[in-house]
């Protein structure tokens, strides 16, 4: 029997679609880097279907170019035949793996700690959380930096130490009650997402998220065992893990239970809403998975569908507005096509000003683990985005992803560049609690 093959088993009319127009070629962030057409959403789209009708093997050259696309789906927001480039990669990618083109010892190691063992049971990545604070808050990686002693390990390593995110003193279960009641008159019962990396690295922002959610009527679970979402492992050709986790969360989190069930990661959400498709060959969990999709929301989107709380007027502020900017995550924009709601939602702050970041749909060079496995694109695109940023003057960029939060937090810090890197939702909820306190 011929080996199964993701990309020849795919729908035909999916591999298809791409008419060769090219109107997506100026918004792809690698083309536009090298003006090479393979590495363009229609040279990768051609690479894919020769594989899909058995002209092209899946070679090392194409697994590569598949790991050279950011998965930041720009493409397919720009393209007018409406190319589902989401689904191609996450097939294309998984290819690749199947393929074996790219193994090596260390990266079978490296695939096997993260995808294989780490995230798939978040007590350990909790675990290894607690082991990299230790680190910090002993004063030991302050110590390493000052002593000098990175200069004796490679370059590239040391580039990853100084990405170390800082950990929180507390994760999101001594944060967040498992059920919080709304503020006032119960509206709705929603679920919460804490995700994997956002516990550690932004558990503040899952508690100011459930916050938000019950002053907005909303009576919100959290359970503390929780799983990972598995775009991690979509994204990284990790098919049947992703898969495990899907059941998982829906197991987790009955569907039929919920009025919604929240996000607040742009990257999770864009994956979180398709676990009919990932689903779509299992009898057990197929009905399941086409609920789970409905009542996914995102943070933003669910705030402005149930109407947010007023808060006072901009007339009652007390000092000078505040600058911010907006960053669009990848997959809020282009994955879940949310762009207005998280605008509006900052509009409706007194004390702030937003003013509009030039190509704030263009990757910041985060995409997952991106700038982990391409250090250099990332980077440039990175510099690109920081520019941006200092020429609107603004103090706060605001952005709804923890990987953009992260890598715009690490380029500012590089740059010395003096700015407050925060989700949406922190901002409102640090307005409500100022509602709150008494002058
Ligand atoms: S996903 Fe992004 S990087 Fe990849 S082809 Fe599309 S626009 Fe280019
Ligand atoms: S992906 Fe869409 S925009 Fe790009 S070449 Fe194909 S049809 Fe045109």
């Amino acid at each position: 029997m011929a080996p199964h093959s993701h990309l020849k088993d795919l729908d035909y009319s999916v591999v298809q679609q791409c008419m060769h127009c090219g109107l997506c070629l100026p918004t792809c962030p690698t083309y536009d880097a090298t003006k090479v057409e393979r590495n363009s959403p229609r040279g990768r789209i051609s690479l894919m279907r020769a594989i899909a009708d058995g002209q092209l093997e899946a070679t090392k050259t194409f697994a590569d170019e598949m790991y050279f696309c950011l998965g930041c789906l720009a493409c397919q927001t720009a393209c007018p035949a409406g190319v589902n480039y989401a689904e191609l990669f996450e097939h294309a990618r998984a290819e690749a793996e199947q393929s074996g083109t790219l193994d090596s010892p260390k990266r079978s190691c490296i695939r096997g700690f993260t995808l294989r063992w780490l995230f798939m049971d978040l007590r350990r990545l909790r675990f290894v959380s607690r082991v990299v604070r230790l680190y910090q808050r002993l004063g030991v990686q302050s110590l390493v930096r000052r002593s000098g002693i990175l200069k004796l390990f490679p370059r590239r390593l040391r580039e990853l130490e100084a990405m170390t995110p800082e950990i929180q003193s507390r994760f999101s279960a001594e944060l967040i009650a498992p059920l919080t009641p709304a503020a006032g008159q119960k509206k709705f019962r929603v679920a919460m997402l804490t995700g994997c990396a956002q516990d550690p690295i932004f558990s503040n922002v899952n508690r100011d998220t459930v916050e938000v959610l019950a002053r907005n009527g909303c009576e919100v679970w959290t359970p503390p065992a929780q799983s990972c979402c598995g775009s991690l492992h979509a994204h990284n050709g990790e098919w049947v893990l992703a898969q495990a986790l899907a059941r998982r969360n829906i197991d987790q989190f009955p569907p039929a239970e919920f009025d919604a069930i929240i996000t607040n990661a742009g990257g999770c959400g864009s994956h979180l809403k398709h676990f009919a498709k990932l689903l779509a060959d299992d009898p057990n969990y197929r009905d399941r998975a086409k609920l789970w999709d409905k009542k996914v929301k995102d943070i933003h989107e669910w705030l402005m569908e149930i109407g947010l709380q007023s808060l006072p007027s901009e007339a009652d502020r007390r000092v000078g507005p505040t600058v911010v900017t907006y960053h669009d995550s990848c997959h809020l924009c282009h994955g879940q096509k949310i762009t207005v709601q998280p605008r509006q939602l900052l509009r409706t702050i007194p004390g702030l000003k937003l003013v509009d970041l030039p190509e704030s749909s263009w990757c910041c060079g985060s995409a997952g683990i991106y700038n982990l496995t391409q250090p250099e694109m990332a980077n440039e695109l990175l510099r690109r985005k920081l520019a941006h940023i200092k020429s609107t003057g603004a103090q706060v960029v605001a952005t709804a992803n923890p990987g953009c939060l992260l890598q715009i937090i690490n380029g500012a810090r590089a740059e010395g560049i003096p700015l407050r890197v925060v989700h949406p939702v922190t901002l409102l909820a640090e307005a409500y609690r100022n509602e709150s306190t008494p002058t």
